[in-house]
This record gives C-alpha cells, structure tokens and sequence, in this order.
C-alpha cells in the first residue's frame, strides 16, 4: 500500500487545501492529513479544532485519515513508517522554502524522504489561511474560500455577526 502524509498548519483549511487532499487521495492509497502543532506560530484554531474540520471535510474520503503531530516531520514519518510528504505548491514564492525543507527532511531521514508537489489549481491560487483570516474580520464573503461551517467558526471569533 502507497502511503503519503500532507503535513501544515491548516488554520483553518482552505479550498485550496482540500483540493491537494482530493487530487493526492486519488494517487495514494491511503493519505494522511497531519496538523503541526507549532509551538513558533500562534495559530487561530487549537490543534484540536483544526482537526476536527478537516475531519468534517474529508468524512466522504475514505482513504483519508486525519492525524496531528509536533516535533520533526522526519522523526513522525519515521514512526509511521511514511516516506512520501505532499506538499501543495501556489507560486515561485513558495518554491524557495519548499525545496529548503524537502532537502532538509531528506538528509534528516538518512535520504528516504522524498517530498512530491502538486501545483495549485489555478482557482485557488491565490488563497491562503491568513487572507481568508483577513476577510473573516471585516465579514467579508468566504463562500469560494472554505466550507461554510468554517465560515462560521471564523466570523463567531471575530465576533462577526452572520
Ligand atoms: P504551512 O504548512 O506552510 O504552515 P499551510 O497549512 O497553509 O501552511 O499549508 C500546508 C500546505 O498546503 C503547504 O504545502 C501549502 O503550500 C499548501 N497550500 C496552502 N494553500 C494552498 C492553496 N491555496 N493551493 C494549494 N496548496 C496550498
């Protein structure tokens, strides 16, 4: 069986998450959504939280396990005996840190990591957790952006009324 794990911050998921979890679930035969729980970021959302949507989201994809992890990527992938991380990729931009990181895991798990990119749709290009946060504050429309249960989880902390 072909392993992957999608590892991030989601806070929260976005479309354009959901969207590399769909497209790597057709590929692999099992994927596995994995939360960092990174201690440098502040997140919006508890570790619990951000689980708990992707769940929700991915609940008709039976090959898609949610899971949440701290520490190393190599040392979690390691434990699970997973050596394919996917990682989504919006533009030159993100290019640079991906391939810093994907080096650096590989080295970090003695060269059986190998990272494998999908490039964004091109209708979520431009999307991200921070702007969709950004919108959410001032109540704007996140209709195209996330699931509508996430919509309302974000305007409900910033005390939106929707
Ligand atoms: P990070 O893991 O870098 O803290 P995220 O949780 O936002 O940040 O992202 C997890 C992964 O999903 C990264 O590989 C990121 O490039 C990818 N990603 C984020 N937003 C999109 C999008 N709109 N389209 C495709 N990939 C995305």
């Amino acid at each position: 069986m072909k392993s992957a794990i999608y590892p991030g911050t989601f806070d929260p998921m976005t479309y354009g998450h959901l969207d590399i979890i769909k497209r790597a679930a057709n590929i692999f035969d099992e994927v596995v959504v994995s939360v960092l729980d990174n201690k440098e970021k502040t997140p919006l959302f508890s570790v619990d939280e951000r689980v708990n949507i992707l769940k929700e989201a991915t609940k008709e994809l039976p090959n898609v396990k949610i899971e949440s992890f701290g520490g190393l990527l190599s040392d979690y992938c390691k434990e699970k005996n997973i050596y394919v991380v996917v990682r989504g990729l919006r533009a030159v931009t993100d290019f640079e840190y991906e391939l810093q990181m994907s080096q650096m895991n590989r080295k970090l798990s003695d060269n059986k990591l190998d990272t494998v990119y999908f490039n964004t749709s091109l209708k979520y290009s431009y999307l991200s957790s921070s702007s969709v946060k950004q919108i959410a504050q001032f109540g704007g429309d996140l209709t195209d952006f996330v699931p509508e249960f996430v919509a309302l989880k974000l305007y409900s902390l910033y005390g939106q009324n929707k």
